[in-house]
């Protein structure tokens, strides 16, 4: 049996009429480049993450860039983040022309420890007035702690971004009531990356925000820094989105949630029959229908390597989410970090594994895959 990651072609087989309908729309509109099925899916995405604003633009990636951005974060800046998420999280501070700042994870949910990121302040309080914002991400679909990183950030007045790219949907229970990831920091950024639970058919991504000058701000940036045609008040840059990936995002949108309880479902699945000593289930922090599951990250304690010998000889496809934190990554060299300064990252990075959970994986499939992991732990 042969098992992949994800399944894009079983995803798309259900709503294949809807998505083709939507695309030829677009190319018989001529408009190929914002314009009104763009404005829909912002529409569409503010009031599904609970926001007032949200600017659709070019990746995930270019999100984050631009939020940093309409932030006024340049040389000179900190940015504080973790050093264990995908790349784009501590690039974009780089291309901001910032220096990242990193505090370690929590190590049973892989995000941002606000205790460590209290401790960052308290012991870095020379230069707090270079701190120009705090990144946390939600990795793998779950929301960092925000209480915790929300009463550091607003005791010394620094604005958050929440990197909520693997999030989409995502709920956080805060003290103030129930909030979707993105929608609690100063802005939120997604990304509709193929691989994402919410993913385009090309690139995109979304910023979303509470604060009507930053949206302003950021639908400007989008566009060269222009509102008047050939006319700049600041340089920004291309970060538009295409009319397709909003006509196909906004067929997609309707289908999340049922891909969600899918995901969550499949991980009920491993919780009940994944039972080997040397693997660690991934921590539901709080109700299970506030995660959504982006991936599934098991911690191997014993033999991961071999043990992913086995399932590449058995063809069950995995990943390592992330093998190298960042602050041993030769590009951040000059940051003058070492081996040891993030134990929790580099621990992650030395025992995690993805497993496949994508919504249209048959029980069939997921009995085979934990099948070949209990089977490679007992023999
Ligand atoms: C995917 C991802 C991004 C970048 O999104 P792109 O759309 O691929 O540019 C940023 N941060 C995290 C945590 C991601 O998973």
């Amino acid at each position: 049996m042969e098992v992949p990651m994800l399944d894009l072609k079983a995803e798309l087989a259900p709503i294949k009429d809807e998505i083709k309908s939507a695309v030829i729309e677009v190319v018989e509109s001529a408009y190929y480049v914002l314009g009104p099925k763009v404005v829909e899916l912002e529409e569409r995405i503010a009031e599904y993450t609970g926001v007032e604003r949200a600017v659709a633009v070019s990746s995930g990636t270019d999100a984050l860039l631009i939020a940093l951005m309409a932030l006024d974060v340049g040389p000179g800046d900190l940015v504080v983040t973790t050093p264990y998420s995908f790349f784009a999280t501590a690039g974009v501070i780089v291309r901001a022309g910032a220096t990242p700042a990193f505090v370690d994870i929590d190590p049973d949910t892989y995000n941002m420890d606000p205790a460590a990121l209290r401790q960052w302040f308290d012991s870095n309080s020379g230069r707090l007035d270079k701190v120009k914002a705090i990144i946390p991400v939600h990795l793998f679909g779950q929301c960092a702690d925000m209480d915790g990183i929300m009463a550091v950030a607003n005791e010394f007045g620094i604005p958050v971004i929440e990197d909520a790219a693997q999030a989409i949907g995502a709920s956080y229970p805060s003290k103030n009531g129930m909030r979707k990831a993105g929608g609690m920091g100063a802005a939120g950024c997604f990304s509709f990356y193929p691989t994402k639970n919410l993913g385009g058919m090309g690139e995109g991504g979304m910023v979303v925000t509470n604060d009507g000058d930053l949206a302003d701000k950021i639908a400007k940036l989008r566009n060269h820094g222009s509102e008047e045609r050939y006319y700049h008040s600041i340089v920004g840059g291309n970060f538009r989105m295409d009319a397709l990936q909003g006509a196909v995002l906004l067929v997609k949108l309707k289908h999340l949630e049922e891909w969600h309880a899918a995901r969550r479902k499949n991980a009920r699945y491993y919780l009940d029959n994944l039972k080997t000593d040397a693997v660690s289930l991934p921590k539901i922090a709080y109700d299970w229908d506030c995660h959504i599951f982006n991936q599934y990250v098991v911690n191997i304690s014993e033999r991961r390597e071999e043990l992913r010998e086995r399932l590449r000889g058995k063809d069950i496809a995995h990943d390592v989410y992330y093998p190298m934190p960042f602050h041993l990554q030769k590009c951040f060299e000059k940051l003058g970090y070492k081996k040891g300064d993030f134990p929790n990252s580099e621990f992650a990075a030395g025992h995690s594994l993805a497993l496949p959970i994508y919504p249209q994986m048959t029980t069939g499939m997921q009995d085979y895959v934990i099948e070949t992991i209990t089977g490679f732990y007992s023999a």
